[in-house]
């Protein structure tokens, strides 16, 4: 797994950790079309989420990809 945590600009706003504020994220794709998602009833399977993990206190910041 690649956990090399970098600076993360979103829609040209640099991503700042809200308990930490720390800069540096590691990131990981998630698909949403996990088994606990379609327990919980979700219609929104299949889509890919993105998640930016802080470096230091692992916040975790969820982006979903409009599609
Ligand atoms: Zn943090």
């Amino acid at each position: 797994m690649n956990k090399k945590a970098n600076k993360v600009t979103i829609v040209g706003k640099d991503l700042i950790c809200p308990v930490c504020d720390h800069d540096e994220f590691w990131t990981r794709e998630t698909l949403m079309n996990t088994s606990g998602a379609t327990f919980l009833g979700f219609d929104w399977a299949n889509k890919a989420a993105t998640n930016y993990v802080c470096n230091v206190c692992g916040y975790v910041y969820w982006f979903l990809n409009k599609q």
